[in-house]
């Protein structure tokens, strides 16, 4: 990579670092991102260092080993740089991976309650479906193994106990993701404190997927059936794992009502978790 591009992703890494720390994404030296700058060189923040404070030359280089290629004297890559490699090298399309601890995303990590779906347009076109990965301990390969299951069909997670990891084609885009479902988490529990929730029904959520198909992004929910889209968590496409709730009838109003059910039970169940 031309060295003066190299140069500018630093600075921009070190820009995205500065935006996470100022939001409170991240306290003391938490987090770490990465971006895959060629086939066999990515870009890492260091170990360490708080995100808000990094220079262009803290950012360290290794290679699709984790091998160090470049690091500024008393810099070390994140451990978790691993995991972002694991994800590099089961998806070419992805090109950088954020991973910070934004409190109302975490929040819902720790609770472990699936977050409801069919709410906001803007998540359900930029974002999409948030699995929640097992626990995994932090800087083994524990993690990357959490995130299987799911890495086909998804770019976005909550990692239980943890925080929220996002995955795109450059870090701009990983980046809003975070800010997207760090944004839908407060406002669900904004939700819950108003204590009613007025969902999307199927229809509407039909033609969002064909937006979002239309500008050529993918959803798995594109081949299911609409009527199941709205089921709160991640069945991993797999019918047999969608809930006992999830047993729609053929009417939709009714189908729109119990699917509003199971919203208000998770928004209870979040409440009495309190
Ligand atoms: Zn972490």
């Amino acid at each position: 990579m031309a060295i003066m591009r190299e140069w500018e992703i630093r600075e921009l890494m070190c820009d995205i670092g500065r935006r996470a720390w100022q939001r409170g994404f991240v306290a003391a030296n938490e987090g770490n991102f990465s971006v895959r700058i060629s086939e066999d060189e990515v870009l890492t923040t260091p170990t360490l260092v708080s995100k808000g404070f990094m220079e262009p030359e803290d950012i360290c280089k290794v290679d699709m080993e984790g091998n160090v290629l470049d690091a500024r004297r008393g810099r070390k890559p994140t451990s978790e740089v691993i995991m972002h490699i694991g994800l590099y090298q089961r998806r070419s399309d992805i090109k950088a991976v954020v991973h910070l601890h934004p409190p109302y995303a975490t929040a819902f990590a720790v609770a472990g309650e699936p977050l409801p779906k069919c709410i906001l347009p803007e998540v359900e076109i930029f974002v999409g479906e948030i699995p929640i990965a097992e626990y995994g301990t932090p800087g083994t390969p524990e993690l990357m193994e959490s995130l299987l299951p799911f890495l086909e069909n998804h770019d976005t997670f909550l990692l239980a106990n943890h925080g929220a990891l996002t995955a795109g084609k450059d870090i701009i885009d990983a980046y809003y993701k975070m800010e997207i479902l760090e944004s839908y988490c407060k406002i669900l529990i904004i939700l819950q404190q108003i204590g009613k929730i007025r969902q999307l029904n199927p229809e509407h959520m039909r033609r969002l997927l064909a937006i979002k198909e239309r500008m050529g992004l993918s959803d798995r929910r594109l081949q299911c059936d609409i009527r199941h889209v709205c089921v709160p968590g991640v069945s991993n496409g797999i019918e047999k794992d969608i809930p006992k709730s999830a047993e729609l009838p053929q009417n939709s109003s009714d189908e729109q009502g119990i699917v509003e059910e199971v919203v208000q039970e998770v928004l209870r169940r979040l409440g009495e978790a309190k």
